[in-house]
């Protein structure tokens, strides 16, 4: 008589993969200023890899403040502020110097290097990453094009108009291939034409992969383009669309 025998084991389920950590986390973030004004308070806001977010919302509610937590130029009064799983609030200067470096970040006065071409603008950001001369001379020319620059590398920002200085910065602010774009208020000094120009780069940047996170009052390209929608009002988040 043979022994009965057990049944074979159900195979284990197999775990999911585990997913990727947001590129951003902030957890109950409040930063109130040394002067004593809250600029922002209880923020809480998680975001995936390849996202392209909008924040809007009045003058003085905390939207640049916000950018500066995400690149660490301030620090949190309270809470956690993490970039790809890292909390940035942990890092000491050198550390934080390297992710700012690998963050692409984009002004609405340009902030490019007055004595300085637009290839020297962008090539510099390169130059101290500490890619090869060969590694440069292929990303430039590339880039350049991308922002539809070319024929213009020799000049100084001066010699532009604001909506190529605009491009000019973005160029250097993606020239490294960064993970994540914050671009603050980037059409703030364009006109219409000048602002959909540099929006229609943001977007195409979003379709190769890059997150991008713009704060703006350019209420005509919110409302023109299909993207989520934070705004920040009265240092508070509420999410619209
Ligand atoms: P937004 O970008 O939405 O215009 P900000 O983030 O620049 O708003 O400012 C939010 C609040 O924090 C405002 O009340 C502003 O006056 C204040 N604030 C911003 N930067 C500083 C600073 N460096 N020192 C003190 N208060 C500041």
């Amino acid at each position: 008589r043979q022994t009965p025998q057990a049944p074979p084991a159900a195979a284990p389920p197999t775990p999911a993969p585990p997913s990727p950590p947001p590129i951003i986390a902030l957890r109950q973030v409040s930063k109130t200023y040394k002067n004593g004004a809250p600029a922002l308070i209880d923020i809480n806001l998680k975001l995936k890899k390849g996202s392209f977010l909008f924040i809007t919302g009045p003058s003085g509610a905390g939207k640049s403040t916000l950018l500066k937590l995400l690149y660490g130029q301030e620090r949190p009064t309270a809470g956690e502020v993490h970039i790809n799983g890292q909390e940035i609030s942990l890092l000491k200067g050198d550390q934080l110097a390297m992710l700012r470096r690998r963050l692409g970040i984009i002004f609405q006065d340009y902030k490019l290097i007055p004595r300085r071409t637009v290839a020297e603008n962008v090539a510099f950001v390169l130059h101290a990453q500490g890619y090869s001369r060969k590694e440069i001379d292929r990303r430039l020319p590339l880039t350049i094009k991308m922002v539809g620059l070319q024929g213009k590398e020799d000049r100084f920002p001066s010699q532009l108009s604001g909506g190529e200085q605009q491009r000019a910065s973005i160029a250097r602010a993606v020239v490294g291939t960064p993970p994540l774009l914050l671009a603050d208020e980037p059409t703030g000094n364009l006109d219409e034409d000048n602002a959909r120009q540099v929006f229609n780069i943001l977007r195409r940047l979003n379709d190769i992969g890059i997150t991008v996170v713009v704060t703006t009052h350019n209420e005509l390209m919110v409302r023109s383009l299909n993207y989520p929608v934070i705004q920040i009002r009265d240092h508070r988040l509420h999410h619209i669309r």
